[in-house]
């Protein structure tokens, strides 16, 4: 039949874990014709966390072609050419609908077949919707959210069509503190909503979100704490959004609202085919799942993190680029009857806002130390953390590092010293990690 067309390998969804393992297919030994990558996107793979960063900025904005992967990780830039010269195909603007694993099939939105002998499922996160909650009037225009570069380029539009507008970010985690930071440099008049006590409660101390919260209001960005948005209004005319009402009762006015609370995995294509675990899909240290043709990478795969013996899922951008680069090694390894080591993942996460950079490594478990200038006042701020947990260093943040800091904080992170006394550890700061 001419609709079905058949791979030897296919991967699902065409982001950073898609781009990261074509690249590591082609280091291994690929042949013409062997890999397609299906993505509903109209673009060749790229650096997502592009979109919350440069991509909004106002002056010299990054556009594609700039941040196609892999020039994240300071590889070479996978062009469109790229992928023909390698003779790898990749079928974009298109949606995969259905998948059957008992039949090795994925049918398109448009009734096209691909069959497959190895399946990478890559299809990462989906954001999560206040309309999913039935908040009132959520539907409104002008509410933004970002997860592809066809949401950024919607945000951007509704920027230009309200200059100095009001902004309202609902979210205070990585996507709501950048891009309110993002809002604020395009010089909106930007305030942000979230229900915690203080911003990323998931990874920040009440002392390194004190620091951040300091510099927003510094920047003029105003920060509603501890309520939720329960109603939005939109102008009778236009149907765009022109007030956020909180839990409180408070009223704020806006002419943009942009919404990060968080994401969901993509797995439902998957439901009752595969194993799933922690809301992710199982694999084993080589992220192959519970059906031996099937792996699965990125932000859907709950993995073994070896450092910790514990099943996890984590949505970050370097575990994207690592997971799909150990996928194809032990896709390929399998073929030639040789065995790879276990995946063994050091957590690591960062973010850029304003002239701000930090970086965090490990697990955020125990007691905390916070060292250094966390004055959100300081001409240059420079400041780290570390967790403490059964007398060993199980985590390392820092604001602020060199690359050599930074090397520094993950190999404490990787190695645990111990650690005796917490306020000497504190006293010591950056240097105890350098000469660790
Ligand atoms: P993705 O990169 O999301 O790729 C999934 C792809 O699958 C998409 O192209 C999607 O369209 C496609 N797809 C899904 N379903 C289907 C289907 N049924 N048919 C066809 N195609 C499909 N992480 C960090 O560590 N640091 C950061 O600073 C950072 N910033 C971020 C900023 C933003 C705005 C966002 C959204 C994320 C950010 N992240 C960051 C997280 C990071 O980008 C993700 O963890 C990473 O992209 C996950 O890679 P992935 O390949 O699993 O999924």
């Amino acid at each position: 039949e001419s609709h079905v067309k058949f791979f030897r390998y296919i991967i699902l969804g065409g982001g950073v874990s898609a781009g990261y393992a074509a690249k590591e297919f082609t280091r291994q030994g690929l042949q013409r014709g062997e890999l397609a990558i299906i993505s509903k996107e109209a673009v060749a793979p790229y650096e997502r966390p592009a979109l919350s960063k440069g991509y909004l900025s106002p002056k010299r904005p990054s556009r594609l072609p700039d941040f196609h992967v892999c020039v994240g990780s300071g590889g070479q830039r996978l062009l469109l050419e790229w992928y023909r010269e390698e003779g790898i195909s990749l079928f974009l603007n298109t949606e995969i609908v259905k998948a059957d694993i008992s039949s090795k099939a994925l049918t398109t939105s448009t009734g096209r077949i691909f069959k497959y002998q190895t399946l990478i499922i890559a299809t990462g996160s989906t954001v999560i919707k206040l309309t999913d909650f039935g908040v009132k009037g959520a539907d409104a225009k002008n509410i933004f959210y970002l997860r592809e570069i066809s949401d950024a380029n919607r945000l951007i539009e509704g920027v230009k069509a309200k200059r100095k507008g009001k902004a309202v970010i609902v979210g205070g985690g990585y996507i709501g503190l950048e891009v309110g930071a993002a809002m604020r440099i395009n010089n909106l008049d930007v305030t942000m909503v979230y229900p915690d006590t203080w911003c990323m409660p998931r990874l920040f101390t009440s002392d390194i979100a004190a620091f951040y919260e300091g510099y927003y209001a510094n920047k003029g960005i105003k920060i509603v704490k501890g309520t939720s948005v329960v109603e939005f209004n939109a102008n009778s005319n236009n149907g765009e959004v022109k007030e956020v009402t909180l839990k409180d009762g408070k009223v704020l006015q806006a002419d943009i609202v942009v919404v990060g609370i968080g994401g969901r995995p993509l797995t439902s294509l998957f439901k009752g085919q595969v194993v799933e675990d922690k809301g992710g899909i199982k694999t084993d240290g080589f992220f192959k799942t519970s059906i031996s043709s099937v792996y699965a990478i990125g932000d859907v795969a709950t993995f073994p993190m070896k450092m910790y013996d514990e099943m996890r899922r984590v949505e970050h951008v370097d575990h994207a680029r690592k997971s799909a680069e150990q996928a194809v090694k032990a896709i390929k390894a399998d073929e030639y009857g040789v065995s790879i080591e276990e995946y063994d993942y050091l957590p690591y996460f960062y973010s850029r806002i304003f002239d701000l950079s930090w970086k965090f490594y490990g697990d955020n478990v125990g007691e905390t130390v916070i060292f250094g200038d966390h004055n959100p006042l300081s001409k240059e701020p420079k400041f780290g953390s570390y967790w403490i947990h059964m007398g060993k260093v199980k985590g390392a943040f820092l604001e602020g590092g060199t690359n050599e800091e930074n090397e520094a904080i993950a190999k404490v992170a990787r190695e645990q010293p111990r650690v005796g006394n917490l306020e000497e550890l504190a006293k010591e700061g950056l240097s105890f990690a350098l000469k660790a």
